[in-house]
């Protein structure tokens, strides 16, 4: 039996296709890296990566000069290597309006001096530091010449995208506003009330809902593209990561290590992408949408668009809260 599930308030649709379904399995979902011999991301390799644009340690925020880098640091922050776009583009000289400037920044946050560290592991402490990173590096650069949208992400493991297994997050920020935001936008001024504030009232107390603190709930959502589909949203209305207080920022950090671990827990040899969805307009809801790799989209999803789902979300809820 399956059944085809609109999104809460976009045209969009998946497939919960529940025979299709099983536990991911270790065969599925095995390839994190964990080989730490030659990570340039390793404490001691710093000379190893091109100088860091921030460098956090004991409460300081320094950078490195060429040739002379930071040590003993908490988390640090560099051009990623081989950058999908840089703000040192050649100006394009096309007459074809469908070419435009490569401009932007890439940037790697590394979370975490040691290899091995991964976020479920963190302290209440590491979580809320790395939260106020997050929030100063997206300020940064939403402020700079020619950036329109700052795309926050983390991949972790070779199925979800990453080619280093030293744990961190990624920062593209770009010179539009991404089409699929936009249309989010659009959709949410057409409507009297905010549709995620919507979605909270409705899921707070659903089958759907795996965890909520004071601020923040974690839902499977009910039109999950992916098996194990989480999102994190802000109890109260708010748009942007720019308007989080730290104590708002610790409970988000919490939440999100919460979803994670219980993840882990569940599906052998995790790997996970994770996005952070904002808007400068404050009709928008922030949240924070993670979706394990334990299936890659094909030709079907490719066609259509639509994402089959072997694991309904009520049911990866039961898996979740299984492993309390
Ligand atoms: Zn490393
Ligand atoms: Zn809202």
């Amino acid at each position: 039996m399956s059944e085809i599930r609109k999104h809460y308030f976009l045209d969009e649709y998946c497939i919960i296709a529940s025979d299709r379904g099983k536990r991911p399995s270790a065969a599925e979902a095995r390839d994190v890296g964990r080989a730490s011999s030659g990570c340039v991301f390793c404490q001691g390799n710093e000379d190893r990566t091109p100088p860091a644009t921030a460098v956090y340690k004991g409460g300081e925020i320094l950078r490195d000069g060429e040739g002379q880098r930071v040590s003993g640091w908490d988390v640090r922050c560099i051009p990623n290597m081989f950058p999908a776009l840089s703000p040192d583009t050649e100006e394009v000289s096309s007459p074809d309006p469908e070419i435009m400037q490569g401009y932007g920044f890439h940037e790697v946050i590394v979370e975490s001096p040691r290899h091995e560290d991964r976020l479920n592991l963190f302290s209440d402490e590491k979580m809320l530091f790395l939260m106020q990173v997050y929030r100063d590096r997206v300020m940064y650069y939403r402020s700079r010449d020619g950036v329109r949208y700052v795309s926050l992400f983390k991949n972790l493991g070779k199925k979800a995208g990453a080619s280093l297994g030293h744990t961190h997050s990624q920062l593209i920020a770009i010179p539009f506003v991404p089409p699929s935001l936009q249309k989010e936008i659009r959709a949410i001024e057409g409507l009297d009330k905010c549709p995620y504030c919507v979605i909270v009232e409705k899921e707070i107390d659903s089958q759907r809902l795996v965890c909520r603190n004071q601020d923040f709930v974690v839902i499977a959502p009910f039109c999950s593209k992916v098996p194990y589909e989480l999102w994190i949203l802000p109890l109260e209305h708010v748009n942007h990561i720019s308007g989080f207080s730290d104590r708002l920022l610790l409970s988000l950090g919490k939440c999100l290590r919460s979803a994670i671990s219980r993840l882990d827990a569940t599906i052998p040899e995790l790997a996970y992408n994770y996005m952070i969805f904002q808007a400068e307009e404050p009709d928008y809801h922030f949240n924070i949408r993670i979706q394990p790799a334990t299936s890659i989209a094909a030709g079907f999803e490719k066609n259509t668009d639509i994402h089959i789902n072997s694991i309904p979300p009520e049911l990866a809820v039961k898996h979740l809260l299984d492993r309390e």
